[in-house]
């Protein structure tokens, strides 16, 4: 496939701010990929392989500048005033190109596939020579591409292709594109264990859809963990439960996924970003006291005071610096503990297809507790006079409350799913409005007063992980701290986009749109039928949408992607616990 091709594709999407129009166009870009498909699939999510490969550009402005300066003949301080002046260093380029176009510069038919093997040459060239060596790459794709290719191009290299595909989207247009939504479910199990879109999509395309079904947990590749539904009260749980279920501590900490395999240990996030090197204790610990030929373990690590064995808040070691936590230094100072309550795959045996009851007992019988490894503390009960004491001694051992967990044959572990089989259950819950949201910023309104210079409220949306739309929610104008208020213009200046985003629901006009990437945890009053706000747009009412009255920050949350902020779906649920308890 030619990458003209792509680019063309690539403008359409971007002009579009209907979603299904750039869902269509993506799906007519795959189905036309032929051999390419994989390596279109990583370009059009801006990368080269999945994220937990850690494949890098590691390219900067600087470098870019230096080489558009030495195929162009301008001077450095040229480029850099038309960067200056656009904003953008993609259609620099491609200013810089359409002016170089006179010149017959092509020696290379520039195809998704000659792109591709230049990028990742560009990516791995490190060591001293590199810098030139990476100049020359771009230098060479430059002389190569029409200026739409180039622009397009170095978007990818600087990481802001924003195209607003995500992986879902991607995967719902090749389901379409090569299958058959029969077979979605399998499909996305498939995602869920090997998040690797390039992987699934040469599956799929291939029409393989009986190792697509084999897909399962495999150690060192990370998973999407598995998440917990909530209800109000105890009584509430065992109604859905309908039985006895194993009632676990709710630990306030990191998610955590420990893989091993012969000699190599990783630790995953919940975001699927590789961790390892910031549990350094854990590692230790577990190559010291544990051998198996491989493993595969869901937890959540959590600091702890080591006199006293009490649990400390996460907040205490979370302070972020970058895109990665510190706990390196930290975990000496404070240590850190990791409650095992999950197994996926044992000594090359996957066991998620096992009853939860199953999986504990195997967990049990590998895992005696130690400094830094303790099974999960759990009780089974269907008795609400000893569930309830047993989530109140939760509390008073420093954590949340509990998860209940399904233990009925039915009960997999179910990669990637928010479902039933485990009910979360916090105190905060017997409040009006259960529990805090995490809300995706879409756009901003400008500041005035104190407030002249940055923005005074921000729109807020919701994820409908049905349709992959942002949907408004709610505009949010308190709580911030002066520090946080007037972080935003620099918070946002790399995300503002000229229209509203196609994968962005609103009746709103902010006075500038934000491409969702930044999540924020927000407390509420009430959630309330809204005539503006499109967040479950006619589910509760005809015409009208859910909105969130009185919001405050309570805090940005790094730790998640846009994806994973609170459902639509998880809003209507909250809508209706609002309403019973009242
Ligand atoms: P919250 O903000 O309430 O923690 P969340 O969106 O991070 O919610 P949920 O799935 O809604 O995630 O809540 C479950 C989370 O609780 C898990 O992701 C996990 O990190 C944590 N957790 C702590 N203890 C347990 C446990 N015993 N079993 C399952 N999850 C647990």
């Amino acid at each position: 496939m030619l990458f003209s091709e792509v680019s063309s594709k690539l403008m359409k999407m971007e002009a579009t701010t209907k979603r299904l129009e750039l869902t269509s166009i993506l799906g007519s870009l795959l189905e036309d990929a032929g051999d390419d498909l994989k390596e279109l699939v990583y370009l059009i999510q801006g990368k080269l392989a999945p994220d937990y490969e850690g494949v890098q550009f590691g390219v900067s402005v600087k470098l870019i500048v230096k080489s558009l300066a030495s195929v162009s003949g301008l001077r450095d301080e040229d480029v850099n005033r038309l960067f200056y002046k656009n904003g953008d260093l993609g259609t620099t380029a491609s200013e810089i190109r359409e002016k170089m176009s006179q010149r017959p510069l092509f020696n290379e038919e520039l195809t998704v596939h000659y792109v591709y093997t230049k990028l990742l040459e560009l990516a791995k060239s490190s060591g001293s020579g590199s810098v030139k060596g990476k100049i020359g790459i771009y230098a060479d794709l430059m002389v190569n591409s029409h200026p739409d290719d180039i622009r397009y191009i170095t978007r990818i290299i600087m990481g802001k292709l924003r195209l607003g595909v995500a992986d879902s989207t991607i995967l719902d247009s090749l389901v379409h594109a090569f299958s058959s939504k029969e077979y979605a479910d399998i499909i996305e199990t498939a995602y869920n264990f090997h998040p690797d879109i390039g992987f699934i999509a040469t599956l799929l395309q291939k029409g393989h859809i009986e190792n697509i079904k084999k897909i399962g947990p495999e150690p060192l590749i990370p998973f999407k963990v598995m998440l917990a539904e909530r209800l109000r009260s105890i009584d509430e749980i065992r109604e859905k439960m309908g039985h006895q279920a194993s009632y676990e501590y709710k630990y306030d900490g990191l998610r955590t996924e420990l893989h091993q395999k012969g000699e190599t240990i990783k630790i995953f996030s919940r975001g699927l970003e590789e961790t390892t090197e910031n549990f350094p204790d854990i590692v230790n610990n577990f190559r010291k006291t544990y051998s198996f030929d491989s493993i595969i373990i869901d937890g959540e690590s959590v600091p702890y005071n080591p006199d006293t064995g009490e649990l400390f808040p996460f907040q205490m070691v979370s302070k972020r610096r970058g895109r990665k936590y510190q706990l390196v230094e930290k975990s000496t100072e404070i240590p850190l503990v990791m409650f095992i309550f999950d197994i996926l795959e044992l000594n090359g045996k996957s066991l998620v297809n096992m009853p939860y009851q199953e999986r504990r007992k195997i967990l049990e019988d590998n895992f005696k507790d130690n400094e830094y490894f303790r099974v999960a503390t759990r009780l089974v009960s269907d008795d609400p006079r000893e569930i309830n004491k047993f989530f109140e001694k939760s509390i008073e051992d420093g954590c949340e409350g509990v998860v209940a967990k399904n233990i009925s044959p039915e009960s997999v572990y179910r990669a990637g799913a928010r479902g039933w089989l485990w009910i979360k259950f916090k105190r905060d819950y017997q409040k009006e409005l259960a529990d805090s949201m995490d809300l995706v910023v879409i756009g901003a309104f400008n500041g005035h007063g104190r407030r002249a210079g940055t923005y005074g409220a921000l729109l807020m949306a919701s994820y409908n992980d049905e349709t992959h739309a942002y949907e408004s929610f709610t505009k949010l104008g308190t709580g911030f701290s002066d520090e946080v208020l007037f972080s935003f213009p620099k918070m946002f200046s790399d995300l503002i986009v000229d229209h509203k985003p196609a994968m962005v629901e609103t009746k709103m006009e902010p006075d500038i749109w934000i491409y969702p990437q930044i999540v924020m945890e927000i407390q509420g009053a009430e959630i309330t039928i809204s005539p503006v706000h499109t967040c479950a747009l006619g589910v509760i009412e005809k015409d009208s949408g859910l909105a969130l009255r009185f919001p405050r920050l309570v805090k940005i949350r790094d730790d998640k992607t846009a994806e994973e902020s609170t459902t639509t779906n998880e809003i209507i649920e909250l809508y209706k616990m609002q309403k019973k308890t009242k």
